[in-house]
């Protein structure tokens, strides 16, 4: 797939002001400083439609692109970040929460993770929320540019290791790196395929 289109549409913090379309949605979410604006603008070939976070944790909205007229990619806030306060890490979880319970257009969601770390408690629990929620879900390995190969072989298969003790499969997974352009045509393909299902 090609992108042609990319728009901006809205930014809010209540789903039942998302987009009132029936067009299929993808849901990009992930700790802060992941690599996820990069990774919209990859996608996109736009190089500031997500803003690249100088400050961690300040975008907590969700944020719906409009994408060649016929999905919408929806950048979430990240999770994780250290400095918020309580009382806006418990609004996040609510809307976030609410978002991924409600939200009928969502299609699939994608996990970002670092490749270069082990895999974290705030991700894997996550990953097993969504799975509990019967919210189908990938993985995105970003920044693969910074491992040799062999470490992200190696890397995969921690993760994979750790996952199968809470499923029978390991979840569809993506290597990419936004610096090198790498995993772009997979990672569109792959909703390509899925927008046509
Ligand atoms: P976000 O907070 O998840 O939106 O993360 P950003 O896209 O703002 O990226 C956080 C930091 O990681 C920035 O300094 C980026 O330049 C860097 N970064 C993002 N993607 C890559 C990548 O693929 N490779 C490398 N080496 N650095 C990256």
């Amino acid at each position: 797939m090609q992108i042609k289109t990319a728009e901006f549409v809205v930014s809010n913090s209540d789903v039942a002001k998302c987009p009132n379309s029936r067009l299929p949605e993808y849901a990009f979410i992930g700790r802060s400083n992941v690599g996820k604006s990069s990774l919209i603008n990859m996608l996109t070939g736009r190089k500031s439609l997500a803003k690249t976070s100088g400050k961690p944790g300040k975008t907590q909205l969700i944020n719906h692109f409009l994408i060649n007229k016929n999905w919408h990619l929806v950048d979430l806030p990240g999770y994780g970040y250290a400095r918020v306060s309580k009382s806006s890490k418990k609004t996040f979880q609510k809307f976030i929460t609410q978002y991924f319970s409600f939200r009928e257009q969502l299609v699939t969601a994608f996990v970002l993770v670092d490749i270069r770390h082990k895999p974290q408690p705030i991700d894997l629990e996550f990953m097993q929320w969504l799975g509990e929620n019967g919210i189908p879900f990938s993985i995105i390995f970003t920044k693969a540019d910074k491992l040799k190969p062999s470490a992200i072989t190696r890397h995969v298969e921690d993760y994979r290791n750790i996952l199968l003790e809470f499923w029978e499969a390991m979840p569809n997974y993506f290597i990419t790196s936004s610096s090198k352009d790498i995993g772009k045509e997979e990672l569109l393909g792959y909703i390509d395929n899925l927008n046509a299902n």
